[in-house]
């Protein structure tokens, strides 16, 4: 079969002929029909330092899918041949004291798909079954493709309850604009993004943000101001990874502020401790998604009435897997989409 692999330790990506895998007693096989390109198949592309120490070579990469299965394990119950899944890409190890007590985000063996095995830019995936996703008829193809960076926008955004809050995201990459959606769609007043990028605070504010702040042109401070919020944010989701970044979040949170940290950042990247401190500000890291409470909140948010369709904004057939890498590349692009059936 077709499969986007890392066949030397160097960067790019190279579309070549692998073996179709084999399906053991408890996985599903899955005809792949699109997938979308996350920021850590850029990381892979780049062959940077992280990239260099996880990805195995040779090995087909990719996370994020929509598909059809086409066999089943005979020991797979609850799905079947013709099931239209995505999949949680956290291959959890089910024996751990989390996994054991149903907390699968917090399994301390996590295994990722097109990470540490191959993975989805292929015409076929194998999964564990308890990985796989059922995704209802209402939900379009484009959109299933993307539940995993969807996810981990639910899980940071409703990590603290966002009803008539006012929410500070910074960093516009997809993962804080959908972020943004989801924050209006549940209810917060003001929702305040951050970034760099022109391009992407655009995307945001047709998502739905309040003010989408660009901080080498603006302050925090006087958008703050201009919105009435003189005591600060209520909750801040961190989804850039920057540290400068994270340093103004901590200075523009109120008193008993919450914070869900998702963007990573650089090792041994120092905080201002005394605001954690003196503000009693609670701090939250997030790992990927709940299994799989996460999943039922996004289809059930797409159900009732979330928007997020502008955040697709490039399409290509995964032949043309370079025009999407170079989209991805350049910070010109929300998601990007490659069709394995084009
Ligand atoms: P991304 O790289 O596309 O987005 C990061 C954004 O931050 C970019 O748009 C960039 O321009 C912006 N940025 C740069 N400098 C900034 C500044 N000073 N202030 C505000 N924004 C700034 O990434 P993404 O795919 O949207 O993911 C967001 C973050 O979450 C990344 O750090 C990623 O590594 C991380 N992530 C974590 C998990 C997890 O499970 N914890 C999962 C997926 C992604
Ligand atoms: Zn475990």
């Amino acid at each position: 079969m077709k499969a986007l692999a890392k066949l030397t330790p160097s960067v790019g990506l190279t579309l070549t002929d692998v073996e179709k895998p084999d399906v053991g007693h408890n996985d599903v096989l899955i005809k792949i029909k699109k997938t979308a390109i996350c920021g850590t198949d850029i990381h892979i592309w780049k062959w940077d330092d992280w990239a260099q120490k996880t990805i195995p070579v040779p090995m087909h990469v990719g996370h994020e899918y929509v598909g059809e299965i086409v066999a089943v394990g005979q020991e797979v119950r609850g799905f079947q041949i013709g099931d239209r899944v995505s999949g949680e890409g956290h291959i959890t190890c089910g024996f751990c004291r989390n996994c054991r007590a149903g907390r699968r985000h917090l399994c301390r063996n996590t295994v990722g798909v097109g990470v540490n095995r191959p993975g989805a830019f292929a015409e076929y995936l194998v999964i564990p079954a308890f990985n796989a996703f059922k995704i209802p008829d209402d939900i379009p193809d484009d959109l299933a493709s993307i539940f995993d960076p969807f996810g981990n926008a639910t899980h940071t955004a409703l990590s603290f309850n966002l009803v008539g809050e006012d929410v500070l995201i910074t960093g516009a990459g997809p993962i804080g604009i959908m972020a943004v959606a989801i924050a209006r769609h549940v209810g917060a007043r003001n929702v305040v993004i951050t970034d760099v990028n022109d391009y992407r605070l655009d995307l945001a504010r047709k998502m739905g943000a309040t003010r989408a702040v660009n901080v080498n042109r603006e302050t925090l401070r006087g958008v703050m101001e201009a919105l009435h919020m003189s005591e600060g944010f209520d909750v801040g989701l961190e989804m850039s990874g920057v540290p400068s970044a994270f340093t103004s979040m901590l200075a523009c949170m109120n008193h008993g502020g919450k914070i869900a940290l998702l963007g990573i950042p650089p090792a041994n990247t120092a905080i201002d401790w005394n605001q954690v401190i003196f503000k009693g500000l609670e701090i939250k890291g997030i790992y990927g998604r709940e299994m799989f409470e996460t999943w039922y909140k996004m289809v059930a948010m797409l159900q009732s009435g979330l928007d997020l369709s502008p955040i697709v904004t490039h399409r290509y057939p995964a032949s043309e897997f370079q025009a999407g890498f170079d989209a991805m590349l350049s910070g010109q692009s929300g998601k990007v989409i490659l069709d394995w059936e084009a």
